[in-house]
C-alpha cells in the first residue's frame, strides 16, 4: 500500500501572512487536509507530522517520513518586496531522479494559480566538506528510507495577485487537486519495478540485450524505463 505523509509547514502562531489578511499557517493547513482527502479517496494512507496546534521543529517532521513513499511540506513563499509569483518545488539532492517529480507539480499548481512555474530546485550547504539539505524537513526526511522528498511552495502570500488567489477556499482546493494529480501520475508509475519494466520495454519494442544495457547506463535510465513500460502498457 502506498503510504504518504504530509507535512503542513506552520503552526498557529507563525507570523508569515499576505498584506491583506492571508496567513501562511492557515491556508497550507488547508491545502493539506485536501490533499489528504483526496489522496485517500483513492486508497493511499496518508498522514500529517503534525495535529493543528503542535508545532515539531522541521528536522523531526521530516524523520517522521521513514517507512513513506513520499513526503511533501506544504508552504507559501514569500520575496520580501511583493514583486516575485510562481510556484517552486524543493526536492532531496541525492535523488536527481525526482527532478522530473518536482517540476511537474510545479508546472499543475502554477497553471491552476495563473501564475509562472519556477520549476524544481534543490537548496544544500556545505560543512566540512559534505553537502547537506538546506531544508531541515528535507534533511530530516533525506535521512530516512522515503523515496520521494518534496517541499513545495505554491505562491507567495506577499504577492498582492497570488495572496487574492491563495484567499479563496475554492482556490486552495485546487491547488490540492493539481498536487494529487501528479502525485497519483508518479507513484503509480513507479509502482512497476525496474525489472518488470525492463521485460516490458524488451519485449514491446524487441530491443535486444545490448540496447537494454545503454538504456541502463543513461543517467536516469531506470525511470525513463519505467516511463516507457507505462506508456506501453496503455
Ligand atoms: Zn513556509
Amino acid at each position: 500500500m502506498i503510504k504518504i505523509l504530509i507535512d503542513p509547514g506552520h503552526a498557529p502562531g507563525n507570523t508569515n501572512k499576505g498584506p491583506t489578511g492571508y496567513y501562511e499557517y492557515q491556508g497550507v493547513w488547508t491545502i493539506s487536509s485536501y490533499l489528504k482527502e483526496m489522496l485517500e479517496n483513492k486508497g493511499i494512507q496518508t498522514e500529517f507530522t503534525r495535529t493543528w496546534d503542535q508545532n515539531p521543529d522541521p528536522y523531526e517532521r521530516g524523520q517522521k517520513a521513514a517507512g513513506y513513499d513520499l513526503f511533501i511540506s506544504e508552504h507559501t513563499n514569500a520575496s520580501g518586496d511583493g514583486r516575485a509569483r510562481g510556484v517552486e518545488v524543493f526536492y532531496d539532492y541525492s535523488k536527481p531522479q525526482d527532478v522530473e517529480f518536482a517540476q511537474q507539480l510545479a508546472d499543475n499548481v502554477s497553471s491552476v494559480m495563473g501564475n509562472s512555474s519556477r520549476g524544481a530546485k534543490t537548496r544544500v550547504y556545505t560543512e566540512s566538506g559534505k553537502i547537506y539539505n538546506y531544508y531541515g524537513v528535507i534533511r530530516g526526511a533525506g535521512a530516512t528510507d522515503c523515496k520521494h522528498i518534496f517541499l513545495i511552495e505554491s505562491g507567495f502570500h506577499d504577492n498582492a495577485d497570488d495572496e487574492a488567489f491563495l484567499k479563496v477556499d475554492e482556490n486552495l482546493r485546487k491547488i490540492a487537486q493539481a498536487q494529487a494529480e501528479m502525485i497519483l501520475k508518479f507513484l503509480w508509475v513507479n509502482d512497476m519495478t525496474v525489472q518488470e519494466a525492463e521485460k516490458v520495454v524488451k519485449e514491446r519494442a524487441g530491443l535486444d540485450d545490448n540496447t537494454m544495457q545503454y538504456l541502463k547506463y543513461y543517467r536516469y535510465g531506470e525511470a525513463l524505463l519505467i516511463k516507457l513500460a507505462e506508456d506501453m502498457e496503455h
